[in-house]
C-alpha cells in the first residue's frame, strides 16, 4: 500500500481508538534517506486526508506540503537518526498508559509473554517541556534498545519497521497499561520467573527466529 494511504488509515484508527485528543499526536514514515512522511501539526488525526501529509527532512525542515512541522517532530527526528531499523514512529497520549506516565512509572516489569516479546521493557522517560530539546534529550538513555517508550507527564511513543508495526505495539501498549490497572484494583501483578522468561526467550530466538537485545531483555 502507498505510504501517505497507509499513514492516513493509521491517523483515522489512532483517532478511533482513543489513542489521542483534538489535535493531540503525531505519526510519521521513513520514506528514503532524505525524507520522513509525517503529519502536520494542529490537524485532528481523525481527519487527516492524504494530501495534508508533510515531507520534511531529517533536520525538520519542511519539503512539502501546505501544513506547519509539529514541534514534536523532534521526538521521530531523534528515532530516526539513532535507530536504523526503525521506519516508523508514533507518538499518542493513551489514557492508560498516560496514566501512569502521570504518575512517574514505566512499564518494566516482566507480567505477559506476548508483551514481553513485542514491546520488551517501556522505560519512563524523564519529563521535558513539549517543543524543547528535553524531550528528545530525554529518549536518549532508552532509544538504542527499545521499541516503547513512555514520556512522563505527557504521553507514549512506539517504533516500528513499518507503520503497521508502530501502530500494533501502542495498541498493544495501551492495552497492557489497561490491564496492569484492572489488575491492581484486585490485587497486584505477578512477575513471571527468571526460568519461564529463559523458556520464552528461547522459544522466541528458535521457533520464530526473534533475536531480543540484551538490554531489553527481563533475564539479564
Ligand atoms: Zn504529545
Amino acid at each position: 500500500m502507498p505510504q501517505r494511504k497507509e499513514l492516513t488509515e493509521i491517523c483515522h484508527k489512532v483517532y478511533e481508538k482513543e489513542f489521542v485528543a483534538a489535535y493531540d499526536g503525531n505519526l510519521s514514515v521513513r520514506m528514503d534517506e532524505k525524507r520522513i512522511l509525517i503529519t502536520p501539526s494542529g490537524k485532528n488525526k481523525g481527519d487527516v486526508e492524504e494530501k495534508d501529509l508533510l515531507e520534511i527532512d531529517y533536520h525538520g525542515n519542511l519539503l512539502q506540503g501546505e501544513g506547519k512541522v509539529s514541534t514534536e517532530a523532534k521526538i521521530h527526528l531523534v528515532a530516526y537518526q539513532k535507530r536504523p531499523d526503525v521506519s516508523a514512529v508514533i507518538h499518542c497520549h493513551p489514557v492508560y498508559s498516560t496514566a501512569f506516565a502521570a504518575i512517574g512509572e514505566g512499564l518494566m516489569r516482566p507480567i505477559f509473554p506476548e508483551v514481553i516479546l513485542s514491546l520488551g521493557k517501556v522505560p519512563l522517560c524523564k519529563y521535558g517541556t513539549p517543543s524543547t530539546d528535553d524531550l528528545p534529550n530525554s529518549m536518549l538513555p532508552y532509544i538504542d534498545f527499545v521499541w516503547a517508550l513512555l514520556l512522563e507527564n505527557h504521553g507514549a511513543v512506539t517504533f516500528g519497521k513499518n507503520i503497521k508495526g508502530a501502530y500494533f505495539r501502542m495498541e498493544k501498549l495501551e492495552h497492557a497499561a489497561k490491564t496492569i490497572y484492572i489488575a491492581r484494583t484486585m490485587g497486584r501483578e505477578k512477575n513471571l520467573p527468571i526460568s519461564k522468561l529463559k523458556e520464552l526467550y528461547s522459544l522466541a530466538e528458535e521457533v520464530y527466529g526473534i533475536k531480543i537485545d540484551k538490554r531489553n531483555r527481563f533475564d539479564f
